[in-house]
């Protein structure tokens, strides 16, 4: 039989329906699939540790004799086979549940490689259903691939299917690298890479493999993502707008403050963009209170000026309701019509306000998700601007541009951006930074509290009081459990043991109104503590707020705390983060909140965050319509990443859409 790479993996003799399913269940249905499945590690043998140096806990590779075997029925159809290995040192016993047939792999005498977790049982040494591999003299591979297993599939069978696929595979898949690229980072061509990621004959032929399917895997999504942006820029509509620079010092002249030298050039930009007849396409990135919100009110007035609408939308109705307070009147004084829609209001205002969204009386609109709701038709949406992006799914950000056609559209990350993610997952968008602060470097003091110093932090809110200094205190729920602290708890605490204090409460929770009042108050310093939930990471900007204490920090992610902590500080003092975490003697943790305590930047914090998490996790990678990464890392293969965008941009300036898209994408793409 000959194979192809498009041959379906259920047509190849030796795969049954039963294992044509359990491939199916990861993914894989064809010999391409199948090909460029690849191991999760693999095991070194030449790398085995004796026997009695094991201990509990930890995964390690050992060499022993089958000494003794016992076959055991449980209950039902369960069963386990015991083996004890030994090497002269110890005595290693193995478990393999529901595997009858090993009982004659492991036949008394042959030697085995064995690889797994270390447990410690009844006083023995064991492993639960470890790798093994059979030790015979004379020709073998030392390094053994595992690959990520479904039910039904062992490694062998995998290796075994993989070995056929290749012997009899007809052609292998095109070579898509430039060989300048090759040559310049010394990357094998395809079939090697295949060959050695699957078999690899050495440490050395391994990594080049590695780093050619790498390289392949950032190439061919760095020329998905820069399609797909050309694509939104040929949307281009070029007309006369009447858009220029001189419309930047225009609007700093009605601001009560000097625009900074990064804010301007961020509007320069955007005022670019749309000169050269592009719908704008635009992340702006910066680290907390860097100012970005003027930037965003600079687009909403230089596009309503022109006659279309536009819109802000925040994740948070304190938010929106803080820019609606902050801005409006900017816009009525230049008789642009402003409004607030709020999923909280009543229905009357509310249709009230989308009367006028249709109508096109109302120019720029301000609000929460109810943006979003069908039931709001804009008569000629032409602006798009989210505020805080990370706070919504992709698809829920986008749909607000949707509501219009080749709407301009701006999205504002508080949360920086690795430049490796911004890469990858923002690939389709510009981005622009602002790089520093209105107010110059901030400065806040990060320390840990224990628990159990809970009477010196009351002193500390006790005395910034006294020195009419306001803070917020923060914990991860509303109302509680034995395990989580609430704020509605915390609240009447404070209330109890710092009577003389005056404090209030906010929630997700609460009625829009009362929301609004006791901001209000807060913003008033009528309220000295704001008991708070995570409501107020996003964007909240009171300047005078000095001090933040967050209950159970450890609850909290990197990149969320450093927005809470962003919230103080802001006037030019000094400010004051106290975390206080309840694992305070657990290693991890403590090691977390440590390295964001020495974090200066948002920047750096991403950058732990994302070594800690992950990436898959932490931008909910699918969602983009990209393919999932299954070798690169963003982190780790940085450099990679940075010469594949550029060598995509070459092929993307130099090749047609359609070649490429036949070339290289071949429907890894999705979404558009
Ligand atoms: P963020 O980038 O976190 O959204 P904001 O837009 O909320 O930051 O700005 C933080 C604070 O800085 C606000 O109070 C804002 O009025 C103030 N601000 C912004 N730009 C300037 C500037 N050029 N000069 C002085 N203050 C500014
Ligand atoms: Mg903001």
């Amino acid at each position: 039989m000959k194979i192809t790479l498009d041959t379906p993996l259920s047509e190849i003799p030796s795969v049954g329906d039963k294992r044509s399913k359990s491939l199916a269940r990861l993914e894989l249905n064809s010999v391409s699939d199948l090909l460029f499945f690849y191991p999760r590690r693999y095991l070194d043998l030449r790398n085995f540790k004796k026997i009695s140096m094991l201990s509990p806990g930890e995964t390690a590779s050992v060499k022993g004799k089958v000494a003794a075997r016992e076959e055991k029925a449980l209950r039902g159809r369960t069963s386990y086979l015991n083996v004890a290995l030994s090497d002269g040192t110890g005595v290693l016993f193995t478990v393999f549940f529901n595997q009858p047939y090993l009982k004659d792999t492991f036949a008394l005498n042959r030697e085995f490689f064995i690889s797994g977790r270390v447990e410690e049982y009844k006083g023995r040494i064991q492993m639960v259903n470890p790798l093994y591999e059979e030790y015979r003299d004379g020709k073998r591979d030392w390094l053994l691939p595992v690959y990520p297993l479904s039910e039904g599939l062992t490694h062998k069978y995998i290796r075994r299917l993989i070995k056929l696929v290749m012997d009899r595979l007809a052609e292998y898949p095109e070579e898509i690298l430039p060989l300048k690229n090759r040559l310049d980072l010394k990357l094998p061509n395809v079939k090697f890479a295949l060959r050695n990621i699957h078999f690899p004959l050495s440490d050395m032929n391994l990594e080049k493999a590695r780093n050619y399917l790498i390289f392949r895997e950032f190439f061919i999504l760095q020329m998905g993502l820069l399609l797909r942006k050309e694509k939104e820029q040929k949307k281009s509509k070029v007309c006369d707008t009447g858009i220029n620079e001189g419309l930047i010092d225009v609007f700093e002249s009605l601001l009560p403050f000097k625009l900074t030298k990064h804010q301007k050039k961020v509007m320069l930009e955007i005022v670019g963009d749309i000169k050269k007849g592009m719908v704008v396409s635009r992340m702006i990135h910066g680290e907390v209170g860097s100012g970005k919100t003027v930037v965003a009110v600079f687009a909403l007035w230089l596009f309503s000026r022109t006659g279309v609408q536009t819109a802000l939308l925040a994740p948070t109705e304190i938010l929106a309701e803080q820019h609606y307070l902050n801005w409006q009147e900017f816009f009525l004084k230049q008789e642009i019509p402003v409004a607030l829609l709020l999923g909280q209001f009543p229905e009357k205002e509310k249709n009230v306000t989308r009367e006028g969204i249709k109508n096109g009386d109302i120019k720029v609109l301000m609000g929460t998700h109810a943006l979003l709701t069908e039931n709001l038709q804009f008569k000629n949406l032409g602006l798009a601007v989210v505020d805080e992006q990370h706070k919504f799914g992709v698809k829920q950000r986008e749909l607000l541009k949707e509501k219009g056609k080749d709407v301009h559209y701006i999205v504002m990350s508080a949360t920086p951006i690795p430049r490796s993610v911004a890469l990858t997952f923002y690939g389709a968008l510009d981005i622009s930074t602002i790089g520093e602060l209105p107010k110059g470097e901030r400065r806040v003091l990060t320390y840990i509290f224990q628990n159990e110093e809970k009477e010196r932090i009351y002193r500390f809110l006790e005395y910034q009081n006294s020195q009419g200094r306001q803070g917020y205190v923060v914990t991860p729920a509303i109302e509680g459990n034995e395990n989580i602290k609430s704020a509605v708890d915390e609240y009447d605490k404070i209330k109890r043991d710092l009577p003389d204090v005056p404090c209030g409460l906010i929630h997700g929770r609460l009625p829009h109104k009362e929301k609004e009042e006791i901001m209000r108050r807060f913003r008033e310093k009528k309220t000295g503590i704001l008991v708070a939930t995570s409501v107020i990471e996003s964007g909240i900007d009171v300047p005078d707020a000095s001090y933040i204490v967050i209950e159970q920090a450890e609850r909290f992610g990197l990149a969320q705390l450093h927005q809470l902590r962003g919230r103080v500080g802001r006037s030019g003092d000094v400010g004051y983060c106290i975390l206080v975490p309840e694992s305070y003697d657990d290693g991890d943790v403590m090691n977390r909140l440590e390295s964001f305590v020495a974090a200066e930047s948002g920047f750096e914090i991403a950058e732990i965050d994302l070594e800690l998490r992950g990436q898959g996790d932490l931008l909910g990678v699918r969602q983009h319509g990209i393919p999932p990464l299954k070798i690169g890392n963003i982190v780790r293969d940085m450099e990679l990443l940075t010469i594949a965008r550029s060598e995509a941009q070459e092929v993307v300036k130099k090749l047609p859409p359609e070649e490429i898209e036949k070339k290289f994408l071949k429907g890894v793409f999705t979404n558009d």
